[in-house]
């Protein structure tokens, strides 16, 4: 039932404008996570394939280019709009392979919002002019490195798909993408670009070569952050990805590296919250997409003196949504991805039992759900309070003064987003400031984020900025040009 549609599934490389086989014919499944039937067999990229992907996008690179931020728009313009038009084809394609519920899928509209954006985005993109030093005009211009690659994970693929291409491409650079193994379906919707192209014959979508996916799987998944004609790597991913992705970049050839990673996101509750929205937010924060978020709430502090009322508000509402299958509109809540993300969170659920106190959950259902769970009193030095376990599993407990809150609020390696429960504006605003995290929510928690924020890591949570206002930035290096202006210069010469 689940892989049937109106559409056929595209599973093939696109490498220089065409659909390809992979060189090696070796295909890989991909499972639908409700019923855990295959949905598609999908082509694996080897190392001659990201070589002839690459090899492609540096061929195309100079023209890209050349063509100008206008003439960039336009075709970002109109991707947008067929992003629009598959958005029902992409909203069942993304469920298929993520097992996020039908009904929380807002990705295509999203991806389409974020193309439009970056079609005028490029006019932003600007250095600066200087005649302070005498007989000296200096400018400086922001360039595009040349060949852009990415990597995404399996959790919100059109999303990142959307953020990082669309911002390379408007800033001149040419894309090779590699989806996950996990979710590549969406990612691949090059294929419905391309066939509504036939559609449209005079439509003036992209014909050139400039973007490129190919889906290399193990050992040669880390050919692109090692290749020589790569100048720029975006990744969002785990830390430890993260790390091995940087060392490959300083091996090779210095590439320019983004870095969009983990967390284990607190969320600090005061005795003068509005409990009621503070419990609604935090719970909804953890459960949303299987807790399978980066920026997930999975750490609470909760002031003493309200705690056993929050915690009754928050249990409450945690037990109440609906599991089953993904494709039903009515569904709240999916399966974890796979059997190894299952497995993952089973092994935490049993630590937490050992470590602490098992308050909701925390038993079995059949297929890769895990019931939302609730463990309190947990040590701040167990692992379920120190490692990204990316289920819908959350830790509560408890703290008695402010410097108690940020101290264990910031005890950890990564820093995503954290947020603030409070009445009182100033310590709202001394918690902002402690906490270490790309974001701080005051009132709010994640996945709420203002559609002009920057989004990003401290610590190990990453390196760069994404957004609207941001994303370009990855994908462009500063050049100084020094004009000589006659008369007596300051300057060597
Ligand atoms: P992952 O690190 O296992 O994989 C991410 C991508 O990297 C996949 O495409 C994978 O195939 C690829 N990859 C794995 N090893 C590689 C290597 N050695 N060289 C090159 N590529 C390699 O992460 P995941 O399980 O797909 O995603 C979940 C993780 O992503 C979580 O840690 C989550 O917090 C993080 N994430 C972060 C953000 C953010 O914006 N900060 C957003 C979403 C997900």
């Amino acid at each position: 039932m689940a892989a049937k549609g109106s559409e056929p599934i595209e599973t093939r490389l696109f490498i220089n404008n065409e659909f390809r086989e992979s060189s090696s014919k070796k295909t890989f499944d991909v499972v639908y996570p409700y019923t855990q039937e295959v949905v598609a067999q999908v082509h694996e990229a080897d190392v001659n394939d990201v070589n002839d992907a690459v090899a492609a996008a540096s061929a195309a690179f100079p023209a890209w280019r050349d063509l100008g931020v206008d003439a960039r728009g336009a075709y970002l313009r109109k991707v947008s709009e067929l992003f629009i038009e598959a958005n029902d084809e992409l909203a069942r394609l993304e469920t298929l392979c993520t097992g996020r519920p039908i009904s929380q899928y807002v990705d295509g509209k999203m991806s389409a919002d974020t193309w439009r954006s970056f079609a005028d985005a490029g006019w932003n993109v600007q250095g600066t002019a200087s005649t302070h030093t005498p007989g000296l005009l200096s400018l400086t211009v922001k360039e595009p490195y040349g060949v852009a690659a990415m990597i995404i994970p399996w959790n919100f693929p059109l999303v990142m798909f959307s953020m990082k291409m669309a911002a390379a491409l408007a800033a001149g650079n040419t894309v090779v993408l590699k989806s996950s193994e996990k979710a590549p379906l969406t990612a691949n919707q090059n294929y419905l670009v391309h066939r509504r192209r036939k559609t449209y014959p005079k439509s003036r979508l992209p014909s050139r070569r400039r973007q490129h996916h190919c889906r290399p799987r193990k050992p040669n998944r880390r050919r692109l952050a090692e290749h020589m004609d790569v100048r720029c790597i975006s990744f969002t991913g785990s830390s430890l990805t993260g790390q091995k992705i940087q060392a490959a970049a300083a091996k090779s050839n210095m590439k320019h590296v983004h870095t969009e990673l983990g967390g284990k996101s607190p969320a600090v509750v005061f005795e003068d919250a509005d409990l009621e929205s503070a419990a609604a937010q935090t719970q909804f924060s953890i459960r949303f997409n299987s807790g399978q978020v980066c920026v997930a709430n999975s750490r609470i502090y909760v002031q003493e003196s309200v705690a056993e009322k929050f915690t009754a508000l928050f249990r409450e509402q945690f037990a109440q949504y609906a599991l089953g299958d993904p494709l039903d509109p009515a569904t709240q809540q999916g399966p974890q991805i796979d059997v190894l993300q299952y497995k993952r969170v089973q092994e935490y659920l049993g630590i937490g039992e050992k470590d602490g106190e098992l308050t909701v959950g925390g038993d079995a259902k059949d297929g890769f759900f895990v019931k939302p769970t609730i463990f309190e009193k947990v040590p701040e030095d167990s692992r379920v309070m120190r490692e990204e376990i990316f289920g819908p599993v959350v830790a509560i407990n408890t703290f008695k003064t402010e410097e108690e809150a940020i101290k264990k609020a910031n005890d950890t390696e990564f820093g995503l987003y954290a947020s603030v429960f409070t009445k009182d504006l100033d310590r709202a605003i001394r918690l902002s400031k402690a906490l270490e995290a790309g974001t701080v929510g005051v009132n709010c928690t994640s996945p709420t984020n203002a559609k002009d924020a920057a989004f990003g890591g401290y610590k190990m949570s990453g390196t760069g900025r994404e957004g609207l206002l941001y994303s370009i930035d990855n994908f462009v290096q500063t050049k100084s040009i020094i004009i000589k202006a006659g008369g007596t210069s300051a300057g060597f010469f």
